[in-house]
C-alpha cells in the first residue's frame, strides 16, 4: 500500500501546527514546528489570501497527513463514509480511528501512526488472534489487537510500553503489559482528540 515517504516535518509546518507524526522527536526543541512556525519553501513566509476553499482543503489535508493516508485512499474512505446513515463528518473520523495503525498507536505500542503502521506490514500484529498485516483494516466492535508472541522481545515496542504514557481514549481498553488491546466500544466524536473540523472535509468533497 502506497505511503508518503517525502519529508514528514515539511506537512506539520505547511499546516501550521503540530501533527505528532514522529514520535519522540514531536515533543521535544528539535521540532521544527518550534522553531520555524511558517510554511515551508521559498514563499513560506509570503502573505497567504485566505479563501473558504483554502480552509476546507487545509483541514482535509490535514486530516490526511494525521492518519496516513493518501488522497484516493481518504476520498475512497469518505465515499464509504457518506454512504452510511448518520453524519458524513462522524462516520468519515470514526473510520479513520478504527484503522488497525491508529489502533495499535493509541494503545501505545507504537511512538507514531507511521512506527504502527510498520508493526503491522511486518507481521507483528494480530486480531483475534489471526495475523494481519493490512494497516488500513477496519478493526470491530469486541476485537482483540495483540502484539505477536515472537515481537513481544522487540526492544523498540518493550520501549514504548516502558515510556510511552498518553491516554488511552475510552473506546479502547490497552494492556500494555499483556501486549494487549480490546475495542469496547465504536468511538464516538467527542472521544476523537484530532483538531480537525470535518464539516470542512464534507463542504469540500460535496462541491
Ligand atoms: Fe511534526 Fe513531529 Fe516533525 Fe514537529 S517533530 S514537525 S510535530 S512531525
Amino acid at each position: 500500500m502506497a505511503r508518503h515517504t517525502g519529508p514528514v516535518c515539511r506537512l506539520c509546518r505547511r499546516e501550521r501546527m503540530k501533527l505528532f507524526l514522529k514520535g519522540a522527536k514531536c515533543d521535544s526543541m528539535k521540532c521544527p514546528v518550534e522553531r520555524k512556525p511558517y510554511p515551508p519553501g521559498q514563499h513560506g513566509r509570503g502573505r497567504i489570501r485566505e479563501s473558504e476553499y483554502l480552509l476546507q482543503l487545509r483541514e482535509k489535508q490535514k486530516a490526511r497527513r494525521i492518519y496516513g493516508l493518501l488522497e484516493r485512499q481518504f476520498r475512497n474512505l469518505y465515499a464509504q463514509a457518506a454512504k452510511q446513515s448518520g453524519i458524513t463528518g462522524e462516520n468519515l473520523l470514526r473510520m479513520l480511528e478504527q484503522r488497525l495503525d491508529n489502533v495499535v498507536f493509541r494503545a501505545n505500542f507504537a511512538a507514531s501512526r507511521n512506527q504502527a503502521r510498520q508493526l503491522v506490514r511486518h507481521g507483528h500484529v494480530t486480531v483475534n488472534g489471526k495475523r494481519v498485516t493490512i494497516p488500513s483494516y477496519e478493526t470491530r466492535k469486541e476485537d482483540v489487537v495483540e502484539i505477536h508472541q515472537k515481537a513481544r522481545s522487540n526492544i523498540v515496542l518493550r520501549h514504548n510500553i516502558d515510556t510511552l504514557d498518553r491516554a488511552v481514549p475510552a473506546w479502547l481498553e490497552a494492556a500494555p503489559s499483556d501486549f494487549k488491546a480490546t475495542v469496547r466500544e465504536l468511538p464516538l466524536r467527542e472521544q476523537i482528540d484530532v483538531p480537525v473540523r470535518e464539516q470542512l472535509i464534507v463542504e469540500l468533497y460535496s462541491k
